[in-house]
């Protein structure tokens, strides 16, 4: 969900990106603190007063967010979690993980300090907030810090919701980790919370649209939607994680996968290949070195009369990374690769040499077996 993000900077070596999501949400944030907010507690100031307002506070509100997932990674590294940095997306931040928290305590302190520094930024603004209200500073001034009090105060609260991946959640999940000791579990616990409270959400987004509050309830809505999504995502990752850790393609591969040489005729190949072994593409060979991947949409846009003539040769196009492994790579490159391009199978390739074939529903058999033969 997080592809590529525009690098912003580098703060105490973390990078910090933003998703072009997250521009829609700077738009919408000024607008709506401009012609909602802002109007609505501070009577009587210039349209072009607002905006600035609002600019002003959308960016208090992303450095804020930059804050609060700042000070999850520092955790972090204090622990010895490897964090690749921040990314700022339509619904807040993110702090990308290398790896899994090594043990509750870690888990427990790391997601903890999030909200607790968004209720110290609450705490700052608000006074900042009572400084200037007592100093009578500028309207604008006042508005903007106390709408970063209440603001942050509302991150805060919102990401304490037990609801996993939140920080909450995380919260949770630590808590059960260490009370039994058992990490998968905590985490099936923990996110099923987190995909309960999601639905709760989008029950009350549609229960708000039905009584007119059109807005809120989207808001509601679609909150509630990455809530579930990313609950049910994080588990199902972990438990693909575990189980294919440390495991390499050689393990999944079929050794001596069917081959065509380039000599082959195109009918040959659809007769001979296609419709006998039932699959889409096949590597070209060569006297033991590969030398393109031909498939059926190179065929397709062949015409039919011309099948006898044209050979495999003619039609093979490179083979890409995208669809080829070296043996000693991770299985989880695999599987990743896959669900990047949508095929389910990669060739195997060492040096120049097709060493096999892997495919996702080989993958997928030994990550059943292994599930059921791990279950608690
Ligand atoms: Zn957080």
């Amino acid at each position: 969900m997080f592809g590529k993000g525009i690098k912003l900077f580098k703060l105490f070596g973390f990078e910090v990106k933003v998703d072009l999501s997250w521009i829609f949400i700077a738009v919408l944030v000024s607008w709506s603190l401009a012609i909602g907010y802002f109007p609505t507690h501070y009577k009587g100031l210039s349209t072009q007063t607002y905006w600035l307002m609002g600019i002003a506070g959308a960016l208090g509100l992303f450095l804020s967010i930059i804050f609060h997932e700042m000070s999850h990674s520092l955790v972090a590294r204090r622990f010895g979690i490897p964090m690749k940095g921040i990314t700022l997306f339509i619904f807040g931040g993110v702090s990308e993980m290398g790896e899994e928290p090594t043990s509750a305590k870690a888990e427990f302190a790391m997601a903890i300090m999030g909200p607790a520094s968004s209720v110290f930024l609450a705490l700052v603004c608000y006074g900042i907030f009572l400084l200037g209200v007592r100093s009578s500073w500028p309207t604008p001034t006042n508005g903007i810090a106390q709408y970063l009090a209440w603001i942050n105060g509302l991150l805060a609260v919102f990401n304490l919701l037990p609801a996993f991946p939140l920080d909450g959640g995380r919260v949770l999940r630590a808590i059960l980790w260490g009370l039994k000791r058992n990490f998968r579990w905590a985490t099936r616990i923990s996110s099923g919370v987190g995909s309960a409270f999601g639905f709760l959400m989008i029950v009350l987004g549609l229960f708000n649209v039905l009584r007119g509050d059109f807005i809120g309830g989207i808001w509601w809505f679609l909150i509630g939607m990455f809530l579930q999504s990313s609950a049910k995502m994080s588990y199902q990752q972990l438990v693909l994680r575990k189980a294919l850790e440390g495991e390499v393609v050689r393990r999944f591969m079929v050794a001596d996968p069917t081959t065509v040489e380039p000599s082959t005729s195109v009918q040959q190949l659809v007769e001979d290949y296609i419709y006998k072994h039932h699959l889409k593409f096949f590597p070209v060979v060569d006297s033991d070195r590969l030398v393109g991947c031909v498939s059926t949409k190179q065929v397709q846009a062949t015409p039919r009369q011309e099948w006898g003539q044209k050979t495999v040769g003619d039609l093979a196009t490179a083979c890409s990374a995208e669809n080829t492994i070296r043996p000693q790579a991770d299985a989880l490159e695999a599987l990743s690769k896959m669900s990047r391009t949508g095929s389910s199978r990669l060739i195997v390739v060492e040096g120049n040499h097709v060493v096999g074939m892997i495919t996702l529903k080989d993958m997928l058999k030994f990550l059943s077996l292994k599930v059921e033969l791990d279950e608690k």
